[in-house]
């Protein structure tokens, strides 16, 4: 995926010289890291800028927990990866580094109680177009970690996923061109909650986990987190978790 030198027995998408370098963020284990600030940050901005003057900006709000599996645009071609999943189809990589972000997340005591997944949901029309959601790919191979992890089923213990939760409600522009403003302004309430997915679930959520692939400004999270609020209260703890984390916004 990385140099393009043919793969040896054993090896699976990376040789085991891309295997040794892959440039790991261990985010997973530290609670302050950049993923961490950058997404506080906006969460913060977004409630100063939609709160009431008294107090804004001062709301209860817990620190969000961040992190993803590599940084994305370290020296070698390791953005090869999310690249394939998203515009090539390669759902088996998505897997494959899913189960990988999922058993760093599911190790670490800042994530190990995570009891609710959410891929970040894609327009009908374009997921109709890819065939799938790569966000949910990694959804679903992260809570199969958990759950091999744990060795318990979902929702006793382990998380669950959940794909019909969050929608988009209309579709946003490619993020790739915009400003970090113009960003903030094109996903501001693309996303909405199915109130009839959400009374379904088995139980309470304490712990969210948001997941997507490739976390750039995190306008887009933040603007899923601000939609959760709606219908979760500040005790339950939002975090994101993403297979590659983009330094320079
Ligand atoms: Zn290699």
């Amino acid at each position: 995926m990385v140099c393009g030198r043919p793969l040896a027995r054993g090896e699976r998408f990376l040789c085991c010289y891309c295997e040794a370098d892959l440039p790991q963020t261990g985010y997973w284990l530290r609670e302050m890291q950049p993923m961490a600030e950058r997404y506080n940050a906006g969460i913060q901005r977004m409630l100063t800028t939609t709160a009431p003057q008294s107090g804004a900006g001062l709301l209860p709000e817990i620190f969000q927990y961040a992190a993803a599996l590599f940084f994305y645009q370290d020296a070698a071609e390791y953005k090869r990866i999310p690249q394939a999943l998203k515009y090539e189809g390669r759902r088996h990589l998505g897997r494959f580094f899913g189960r990988r972000l999922g058993e760093k997340l599911s190790g670490s005591p800042l994530f190990a109680d995570v009891d609710l997944i959410l891929p970040v949901p894609l327009h009908p029309w374009r997921h109709f177009r890819r065939g799938y959601n790569q966000a949910a790919v990694l959804a679903r191979a992260v809570a199969g970690a958990y759950r091999d992890k744990s060795g318990l089923p979902c929702g006793a213990g382990c998380p669950v996923v959940r794909e019909d939760l969050l929608r988009r409600s209309r579709a946003t522009r490619t993020q790739t061109q915009l400003s970090s403003e113009e960003k903030r302004k094109n996903v501001a309430g693309a996303f909405r909650i199915d109130r009839r997915a959400c009374s379904r679930l088995p139980f309470t959520p304490r712990h969210i986990l948001v997941v997507d692939d490739v976390f750039t400004s995190g306008a887009t999270l933040c603007a899923i987190y601000a939609t959760l609020r709606t219908v979760f209260p500040p005790a339950v703890r939002i975090s994101v978790a993403t297979l590659a984390f983009v330094k320079e916004a």
